[in-house]
């Protein structure tokens, strides 16, 4: 597969992520557009191999066909005290919001009260999804999805409560709040063979670390449960990918966490894919990255990135 280096983006972060608070990574131009190398700089080269894979597919392959035109997305509310909380979600303009909870430091009381500030935020209609990371043990998750759910007057599910897949199950038959995984999919080594049904109810799916809309929406189907599909932090061009996978989608019963731009001060488009009452629109191609040139990274960091890039690219299978 051909294709040339446009740059290595260097874009910065409102708040720390992951450990970092610059994002780096490469941007691709094939015949079919752009497309974005961005995979986390903690993963080795083998497991940057379907990131990259992604990147190939939308500069130079094409995406499923969409059977949607918009996405609705979800705001997200992190381990912030109730007041901010209610900020967040009140300016979103969103009818679903995804709130950390069990952040290290924090109690069930804090997670509580951040609940009920998004429940007074978003009025008796909107949806509350928790995200609490595999922090919980499968007691402590089944006394704390129970508090958690008469706050929020009803949670839309709950995140990975625990880290395994029979926590997960066991969770799940005490709880009536629906269970989704994430980790147990994204960490798995073969996403296709995870066994997640009837240990979840919903899956949630990133189209960039899975090597691309089409390899994602054969997880989806191989899961065989409703999905999410949230950002890797990726820009605008990557996250056209994302977008492709939920407009692919059978059936997309819940917002996704594609709301994600926001979380950078710049964008390397100036088609900049914010959410607009919710929704984002599904792009036919990613664009251009026209902005590139106000946030290139600095030659050191273009060097590494590059060089990475080389290495990963010599791990594609042929
Ligand atoms: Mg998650």
């Amino acid at each position: 597969m051909s294709f040339s280096v446009v740059g290595v983006y260097a874009l910065p972060l409102r708040n720390r992520f992951r450990g970092i608070t610059v994002r780096h990574g490469v941007l691709l131009e094939g015949v079919s557009g752009f497309g974005e190398f961005c995979a986390f700089e903690d993963y080795s080269d083998s497991e940057s191999v379907p990131w990259l894979a992604a990147a190939l597919e939308s500069c130079s392959g094409s995406w499923p066909t969409p059977v949607r035109s918009r996405i609705p997305v979800n705001c997200t509310v992190p381990a912030v005290p109730p007041s901010r909380a209610f900020e967040i979600v009140a300016a979103s303009g969103c009818t679903t919001a995804k709130v950390k909870v069990a952040d290290p430091g924090q109690s069930i009381e804090d997670d509580c009260e951040r609940v009920a500030a998004v429940r007074s935020a978003l009025g008796p209609s909107g949806a509350i999804r928790v995200d609490a990371n595999m922090a919980w043990s499968v007691d402590s998750a089944v006394a704390a999805i129970r508090s958690l759910d008469r706050e929020a007057g009803g949670l839309e599910y709950v995140e990975q409560p625990c880290r395994t897949l029979s926590e997960l199950a066991a969770v799940r038959k005490r709880v009536d709040v629906r269970i989704a995984a994430d980790e147990s999919i994204r960490r798995a080594s073969d996403p296709m063979k995870v066994a997640v049904a009837g240990a979840a109810d919903v899956a949630v799916l990133k189209a960039t670390p899975l090597g691309g809309a089409r390899r994602a929406l054969e997880v989806a189907e191989a899961c065989g449960l409703p999905c999410v599909v949230s950002s890797a932090l990726e820009s605008s061009v990557g996250l056209a990918g994302q977008l492709a996978l939920a407009a692919a989608l059978p059936s997309l019963d819940f917002a996704c966490g594609l709301g994600t731009i926001s979380l950078f001060t710049e964008d390397v488009a100036s088609d900049s894919l914010r959410p607009v009452d919710g929704f984002l629109p599904v792009p036919a191609r990613a664009a251009e990255p026209s902005l590139l040139d106000g946030v290139r990274a600095d030659a050191e960091t273009e060097r590494r990135w590059l060089s990475r890039m080389e290495r990963v690219a010599a791990l594609l299978p042929a």
